[in-house]
């Protein structure tokens, strides 16, 4: 008899983006006429930029000509993409990665999601609340999470976020094993100090513990001061492991691509208590399990690192955080609290009231969607996350709109 993972049965409903959807069917329906701007699935809007698409095609006609026609690539990605990397995001901030440090995939979410999978299931596990679900969905259905009561997954560690800490937690009093941290946040925009991830990573170093640290809107950092990278903070390589990707980066939510960094200094520990070479086991798992990203699309993300790329890219993103800073400060200009907006996609607005019926206001009111923040976890409740990916007259007119509702 074939026996089902039992932990699958201990996962909620993800009821947060099919309820939204729902709910917009709903009010579509019994109002056809009403034309909905949506600010809440964070998804791009933009088009890939001309250079980009340019080593796309380019990459496609090499695939259809004999002579430069490749079959399957190494599965760690191809070794002009890995450089491009370790030199433009890394080596480019005084930071030493090397290519064999870094493996391309088709996902920050494959990547955030399957990374656990090296740990023993009794790891302990620390996760920000509000939280990007996949690192919690992730664990439970490898075990880790313990039974649901009260709200929460009773084995796992919550670092609660709020108005109080500024959105980014300290490190627990407690011993965990496992630090899940992502910055600038995705759903609260926050993003942390160098002396908040100093902490961390002494903390890391202190309890032999591992940060995963989800870096997916590092492009959006615009202030000298905030580390881009975990690894610019001294003695982080030793504990963490760093997941990047060119969804938001460079509109390639839809073309797939992204890496993980795994230093090679990165420990894990046996029962015994010796020291492995994390990246190793990451190889030997990423080799075994995934057959490389498509040839086209490794040379399309490499023409990110291009001058004339990044400077289309910077471009974009420069448009999105532009929406956000409208986005922002008409909000705050409405009387709330917002955090995020600045070197961040998103806005986390303090609404002070049951989420899911602030969502409800401003869909009915005023045909915008947003993304209620307990959807997000229990400290989402009383927060909506607004998105800034959308294209600037629609959020100008869902401004006016929200302004006349809520004004
Ligand atoms: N990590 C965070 C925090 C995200 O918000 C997202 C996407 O929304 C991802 C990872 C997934 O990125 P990818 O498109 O590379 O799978």
């Amino acid at each position: 008899m074939i026996r089902v993972n039992e932990h699958y049965g201990l996962l909620r409903s993800s009821y947060l983006f099919s309820t939204i959807a729902k709910k917009i069917d709903e009010f579509q329906a019994s109002h056809p006429g009403a034309h909905i701007i949506r600010l809440g699935i964070g998804d791009v809007t933009r088009a890939l930029p001309p250079s980009i698409v340019a080593a796309f095609h380019h990459g496609v006609d090499e695939m259809g000509r004999d002579e430069s026609f490749r079959g399957y690539g190494p599965e760690q990605g191809y070794g002009f993409l890995r450089e491009a990397i370790a030199a433009g995001d890394y080596r480019s901030r005084g930071v030493d990665i090397e290519p064999e440090e870094v493996f391309i995939s088709d996902g920050a979410k494959c990547d955030t999601g399957n990374f656990q999978e090296l740990f023993s299931t009794t790891a302990r596990v620390a996760v920000p609340d509000p939280v990007y679900p996949v690192y919690v969905d992730t664990n439970v259905m490898a075990g880790r999470s313990g039974p649901w009561a009260d709200g929460r997954y009773q084995r796992l560690h919550y670092l609660q976020s709020t108005s109080a800490n500024g959105y980014v937690p300290a490190p627990p009093t407690e011993e965990v094993d496992l630090i899940y941290l992502c910055f600038p946040n995705n759903p609260t925009g926050a993003t942390a100090t160098r002396d908040q991830l100093e902490a961390w990573v002494s903390y890391a170093r202190e309890h032999r513990a591992l940060i995963l640290f989800d870096a997916a809107y590092e492009a959006f950092i615009r202030n000298d001061d905030i580390p881009h990278s975990i690894y610019e903070i001294a003695g982080a390589k030793e504990v963490a492991v760093e997941f990047r990707s060119f969804s938001k980066t460079a509109g390639f939510t839809g073309t797939r691509c992204a890496f993980t960094v795994v230093p090679r200094e990165c420990a894990v520990y046996n029962e015994a208590g010796q020291k492995l070479a994390l990246r190793d086991l990451w190889n030997r798992r990423h080799t075994t399990k995934f057959n490389g990203v498509s040839y086209p699309v490794q040379r399309a993300a490499a023409a990110v690192y291009t001058p004339e790329g990044s400077r289309e890219v910077r471009g974009i993103i420069d448009y999105y955080l532009e929406n956000a800073r409208l986005i922002r400060e008409r909000m705050q200009s409405l009387g709330y609290g917002c955090v995020g907006g600045y070197n961040s996609p998103y806005i986390w607005v303090e609404t002070g009231t049951d989420s899911w019926a602030f969502f409800d206001r401003l869909l009915t009111e005023a045909q915008v969607v947003c993304t209620p923040g307990a959807g997000f976890g229990p400290c989402g409740e009383g927060h909506i996350r607004i998105s800034a990916f959308n294209h600037r007259d629609r959020v100008l007119e869902a401004l006016d709109r929200i302004s006349r509702v809520l004004g």
